[in-house]
């Protein structure tokens, strides 16, 4: 039987595979998409928060066409949220400047896959990447010849472990569940021992919440199912859904994302910022570049690399600053009234500012080496 051939193969319907596979198939690639789900977007594995643009044109160095890479229908959106405040371990608020919508997170995904298929991309749902075979990839119809492979396969990527990339070193496991109700449209943040390490969060839709916890993974202590329960009890909550778990890449992009006709994208190649979390719109601007990348090089000869040249120009700046203020605030983590003093220390606008991975006065940073000793 003759092997399917395309220009290029995206491994992963997420919001990176999906907005890489819509911007090579635009440029004129043949493109095919294999996930592994039958429906895109399902599971959610997701607290659902997506930052304003405005947000995300302060998080960026430089700003691609943010609306090209952002335009999204209503039906995406859950509320506006207006602000944030986040709770030291002893429960004092501080209310931090940062805004952004909480979103349907397999509406995105469900749109964002659609976008490439109207572009043209093939989408093969139920087709799970399997490994390498020769020149060709073998999934589960068979075996497929591209040009070039994203792999955009999450955090256990498989196209990561095929080509022998570097894994992503720090994984924090997640877990939440949508619980009904009317909120303030406010996003909540709780941290100390109820998510050591981590933090607990309550992002407000229209008529329920996501509500949910990371945790830094040595210092779990229980499992993640019983830590929710009981933040749930601890605010009054309750929900009849199942919470649903996954894994965030925490220790930032790893050192190389582009190997011979293969990108990596997305948390498959550690695009989160590790002060937050947060990967969705990481993951769609490298992404973008991704798919652009992938296209100029099947039909113009473009060199492969521009991909991680692009990112980094654009991303690569705030993914470090994030990665480093991790590091440096990981100690004062282990300890609730260190975390409480760095809380004090940093004020509202220095957590804002940690928020959005933005350097940190030389002032705060040498009052915050007493709490957090390296
Ligand atoms: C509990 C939790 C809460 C989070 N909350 C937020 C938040 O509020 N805001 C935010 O910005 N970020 C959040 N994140 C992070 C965010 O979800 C990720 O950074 C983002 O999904 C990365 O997108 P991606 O496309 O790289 O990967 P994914 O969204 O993981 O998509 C990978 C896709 O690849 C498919 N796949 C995997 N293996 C294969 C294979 N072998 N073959 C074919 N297909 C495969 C999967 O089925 C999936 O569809 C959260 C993560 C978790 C786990």
């Amino acid at each position: 039987m003759k092997v399917p051939e395309f220009d290029v193969a995206v491994v992963g319907a997420g919001p990176a595979g999906s907005m890489a596979a819509r911007e090579a198939a635009s440029g004129g690639a043949s493109t095919v998409i294999l996930e592994k789900s039958p429906i895109v977007g399902e599971p959610v594995r997701c607290g659902e928060f997506l930052p304003s643009l405005e947000e995300i044109r302060r998080i960026c160095n430089i700003t691609p066409r943010l609306e090209e890479i952002f335009d999204l229908p209503r039906e995406v959106f859950g509320a506006f949220i207006e602000r944030a405040i986040a709770y030291a371990p002893s429960g004092k608020g501080y209310e931090v400047s940062f805004q952004g919508h909480s979103i349907w997170r397999d509406r995105l995904d469900q749109y964002l896959a659609r976008e490439a298929v109207k572009e043209g991309a093939a989408l093969w749902t139920e087709t799970p990447f399997l490994g390498v075979e020769g020149d060709a990839i073998v999934t589960s119809r068979g075996l497929v010849r591209a040009k070039v492979v994203i792999g955009a396969d999450g955090p256990h990527s498989s196209v990561a472990k095929a080509w022998g990339f570097p894994s992503v070193e720090l994984l924090f496991p997640a877990i939440s569940l949508s619980v009904e109700g009317s909120f303030d449209p406010v996003f909540e943040a709780f941290f100390g021992p109820l998510a050591p390490g981590g933090y607990a969060w309550i992002v407000p839709r229209k008529r329920d919440a996501n509500v949910g916890l990371g945790v830094r993974p040595d210092l779990r202590r229980e499992p993640l199912g019983t830590a929710l329960s009981r933040f749930l009890t601890s605010r009054g909550l309750r929900s009849e859904k199942r919470p649903v778990g996954g894994y965030i890449p925490m220790s930032g992009p790893i050192p190389v994302t582009v190997k011979n006709h293969v990108l990596l994208v997305g948390d498959a190649a550690g695009q989160v910022l590790s002060t937050s979390g947060g990967g969705i719109f990481t993951s769609m601007i490298c992404g973008y570049f991704a798919g652009k990348a992938a296209s100029r090089h099947v039909l113009r000869k473009g060199p492969l690399k521009d991909y991680e040249k692009w990112w980094r120009r654009c991303m690569g700046g705030a993914l470090e600053r994030g990665r480093r203020l991790f590091q440096f605030m990981a100690s004062a983590f282990e300890d609730p009234q260190a975390l409480e003093e760095m809380f004090r220390l940093l004020g509202p606008e220095g957590l804002a500012a940690t928020l959005r991975c933005q350097d940190l006065a030389i002032g705060d940073l040498l009052s915050l080496e007493r709490v957090s000793p390296r």
